[in-house]
């Protein structure tokens, strides 16, 4: 990879080849992709990438850690839509928000960026099988572009998984493992089974080339923007893999000089499980913390990828907001009505973190946002219908739904 100087320990500071099944340092820190910009500025411009057809993650290839033979993955992953909410904005109080609905993935989340990067480093490495373990997402994700580019897998899931993801991955014919215990009890399981028949690794917090994939996230919005950045930047966070990757992007961007402002990230958690804003909020090391919140994506009680998250909401000087389960199904019902967007809980968690970001005056009417929603509420129906409540039910009959609509006080314009 000639875009790719190696792979640096963010914890040691060692130095790796970036071969392409690169897992932790030997003393236990995530590495980091470290790219050679210089060469980069020589390949990729804004007029270029302009004119290139590729809707699709892989359009920023010179920024992303692949060898130049290694094919696009065959899912259409990224180039989500990005949109202006002005009504939203207003009734927010802020100056301008954009929400960028990456449940349009072809699995219906972000996670589709990790696992096409995933499926990409598998094929360069000569596996055949590769396996993860996921609240839900990250193991849908993996299944589908494996299946598409003709691979196996081995999928961990704690049992509270919604149904949507579990369906989505019998589908497509993973090998689905369904643990009795909470993530971090999936986690290891994964980890020791990977271990032990040396199956390619997808868990996001091992394999450094995930967060690179979620990166184009970040690279998509700035492009969507013609490069004017907004102030903020708001993403859920679970293992944190997520908003390392987009501030990741952001600064590849700053570095090759495609952007001149770096956004604040606001990290948005919910009040139930909330390990990495508490340690921002505190100034302390992380501690584990309960796994309590409908928000199943983000419900991680021991995050994966601490380091790389933390440092990129305190050198973004960032904002760590924590939400209730009511604000999140608040922000889920809020998005749905003003902007047609339909998020599952996690996928709103930011949206519900700029709004109280707005309540606490933290964000006000000079502020430009850009809110991700990071999954698609159809995977979790039962959390919906709770949040928006039962139809009109009723008997094939006019005249009773008249009567029906008086009841309601429901007046007909
Ligand atoms: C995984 C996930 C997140 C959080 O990503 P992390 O990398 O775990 O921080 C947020 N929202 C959704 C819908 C997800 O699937
Ligand atoms: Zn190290």
């Amino acid at each position: 990879m000639k875009n790719v100087k190696y792979a640096r320990c963010v914890r040691c500071g060692k130095t790796y080849e970036a071969v392409p099944d690169l897992t932790n340092c030997a003393c236990g820190g995530i590495l980091d992709i470290v790219y050679d910009y210089d060469y980069i500025k020589t390949k990729l411009t804004k007029e270029g990438l302009k004119a290139r057809g590729n809707r699709s993650m892989w359009r920023y290839r010179e920024l992303l850690p692949v060898e130049e033979t290694t094919p696009d993955t065959p899912l259409r992953v990224g180039w989500s839509p990005l949109y202006e909410e002005p009504g939203l904005a207003k009734q927010l109080g802020i100056k301008k928000l954009w929400v960028k609905d990456d449940g349009q993935n072809p699995t219906a989340s972000l996670k589709d960026r990790a696992s096409a990067m995933a499926v990409a480093k598998a094929k360069e490495a000569g596996a055949s099988i590769i396996a993860c373990s996921s609240t839900g997402n990250a193991a849908s994700s993996l299944a589908g572009n494996a299946a598409a580019a003709g691979l196996k897998t081995y999928i961990f899931v704690p049992e509270r998984a919604p149904k949507g993801k579990v369906a989505q991955l019998m589908i497509f014919g993973a090998n689905v493992i369904s643990v009795k215990g909470n993530y971090e009890e999936t986690f290891k399981l994964s980890a020791e089974a990977i271990d032990k028949y040396g199956w390619y690794n997808r868990n996001a917090a091992i394999n450094p080339y995930l967060s690179e994939g979620k990166k184009t996230v970040a690279l998509e919005i700035a492009e969507q923007l013609d490069w004017q950045m907004p102030d903020y930047l708001a993403i859920s966070v679970g293992d944190g893999c997520t908003i390392a990757g987009v501030w990741k992007g952001l600064k590849d961007l700053y570095a090759i000089g495609f952007i001149d402002k770096l956004p604040r990230l606001i990290s948005a958690q919910s009040t139930g499980c909330y390990p990495l804003n508490r340690a921002i909020q505190e100034n302390a090391p992380w501690q584990p913390m309960e796994e309590n919140t409908i928000a199943d994506s983000i419900s991680v009680g021991v995050p994966r990828n601490a380091d790389k998250a933390l440092m990129a909401i305190r050198e973004s000087n960032g904002l760590a907001i924590n939400v209730t389960d009511e604000e999140i199904l608040a922000a889920q019902r809020l998005l749905g009505r003003t902007c047609g967007v339909f998020g599952e809980p996690a996928g709103v968690t930011g949206t519900a973190a700029v709004k109280k970001a707005c309540e606490l005056g933290l964000l006000g009417p000079d502020d430009t946002v850009v809110s991700v929603v990071t999954g698609n509420g159809l995977k979790d129906v039962a959390n919906a219908i709770k949040s928006a409540g039962e139809p009109i039910h009723i008997e094939p009959d006019l005249d009773l739904m008249v009567s029906e609509f008086a009841k309601r006080g429901v007046t007909v314009e």
